[in-house]
């Protein structure tokens, strides 16, 4: 690990190495979460047809005066007539306003009379929605690329799309390795911890699309961890493993990976807390050895990993970076740049990034409220009150 890489050049061979998943077609039910493979255009105007914004009636523009009702036009039956002028028609929101008709006059400006309906009097287009107001037939309404939100399922749904090209979600594998390993509701034996990094992963995974398709502990064996990567080639297209990675006398992923035939694409960044971050590839299937502690592996999954899964959803795998003054002085590091986990709030007009307490990349509790992550430049003494920096949104 001696020629430590940048942040920047170690996504950069992520994103070298990684080629977006071939699209599926999803139900719009499944649709939610997934990032949308093709443009979708309009083959309908909407609305389809003119409709009235109101409850009332629908009639000719003109002077005041008692007209008589001669129909009713509602949501979903509409008056199939064409309306004589001096006429109305009864018609209720999201009604057909019918032809010959162009204002629509609201209930409660109208008095019902013997004779008809006493109206105002009412200008052209009043209260009509017109065909295409919303989308018109042949517009490109949502973009490859998007992710798929309530909003952009219910414009689909809009356009009556039953179905959208889709990126399949990424399989993801989680290999946890570590003798000392306990999962919570066990007691805790002498030199045991409680197990976080696959809760961690797999929670920052599912949030990035990915479907995890397996997760296993392993012990500090040689054998049980090759056995173990092996499976997760297997099942997954990106295969997370959590510690082991180091160069200490029970690190086995190394090896294991290098004995698997998964090719190396860096191990080591000069970064911290994360130096130990391996990347690298095998036939389609993606690899990140992720460092133990617990800090460390949530940063550089989301530095690394995230960006990787996106890509292969082909969504912009670019976090989102805001500038932000630092809300309190924060050491430099001389080796290495280093990610510092910071609320974001409001002072004197100016974003302010606050860090969240003591920053031990053991110490998981950093990450309860942090917005971001400040990336703060390799260098000598430190970064003063004030000073601006760069953040990455979590
Ligand atoms: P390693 O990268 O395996 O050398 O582990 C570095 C540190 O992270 C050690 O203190 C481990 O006990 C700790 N660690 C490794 N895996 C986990 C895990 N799944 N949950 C919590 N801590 C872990
Ligand atoms: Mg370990």
């Amino acid at each position: 690990m001696s020629d430590l890489i940048t942040i920047d050049e170690g996504r950069k061979r992520v994103l070298a190495a990684v080629r977006p998943l071939p699209p599926e077609t999803v139900p719009l039910a499944d649709a939610l979460g997934r990032v949308l493979a093709a443009d979708v255009a309009s083959e309908i105007d909407v609305p389809p047809f003119a409709s009235s914004a109101m409850d009332g009636f629908a009639t000719t523009a003109g002077p005041a005066g008692v007209v008589p009702v001669v129909g009713e036009s509602r949501a979903g039956s509409p008056w199939e007539q064409v309306l004589e002028p001096g006429t109305a028609v009864r018609i209720s929101t999201g009604g057909l306003v019918p032809e010959g008709a162009d204002a629509v006059v609201p209930v409660e400006r109208t008095e019902e009379t013997d004779g008809g309906v006493r109206l105002p009097d009412r200008q052209p287009n009043q209260h009509i929605r017109y065909p295409g107001e919303d989308v018109h037939a042949g517009d490109v309404v949502l973009r490859a690329g998007m992710v798929l939100g309530p909003a952009e399922v219910a414009v689909a749904a809009s356009l009556g799309r039953a179905e959208l090209e889709c990126a399949p979600r990424p399989r993801l594998a989680i290999v946890v390795t570590g003798d000392e390993l306990v999962e919570p509701g066990t007691p805790l034996p002498p030199g045991g911890i409680y197990s976080s990094n696959g809760w961690a992963l797999a929670g920052a995974a599912a949030r990035a699309g990915a479907e995890l398709v397996s997760r296993e502990t392993v012990r500090d064996s040689a054998e049980d961890t090759r056995a173990a990567i092996a499976r997760a080639l297997e099942a997954a297209d990106v295969v997370c493993i959590s510690g082991g990675v180091s160069v200490g006398p029970h690190d086995h992923v190394k090896g294991a990976l290098e004995e698997l035939g998964v090719q190396e694409r860096f191990w080591g960044v000069r970064l911290r807390p994360g130096k130990p971050t391996w990347f690298g590839d095998r036939e389609g299937t993606y690899v990140f050895g992720l460092p133990g502690n617990p800090v460390s592996a949530i940063v550089t999954f989301q530095l690394f990993a995230r960006p990787a899964l996106l890509a292969l959803q082909g969504a912009s795998p670019q976090a989102a970076r805001v500038t932000a003054v630092l809300g309190e002085a924060v050491p430099r590091n001389p080796g290495r740049d280093e990610a510092v986990r910071v609320r974001l709030d409001e002072a004197d007009g100016r974003r302010r990034a606050v860090p969240t307490g003591e920053q031990g990349s053991h110490q998981l509790t950093s990450m309860l409220g942090a917005d971001g992550l400040a990336m703060i430049p390799t260098g000598e003494g430190e970064l003063r009150e004030g000073d601006t920096v760069e953040v990455e949104l979590l």
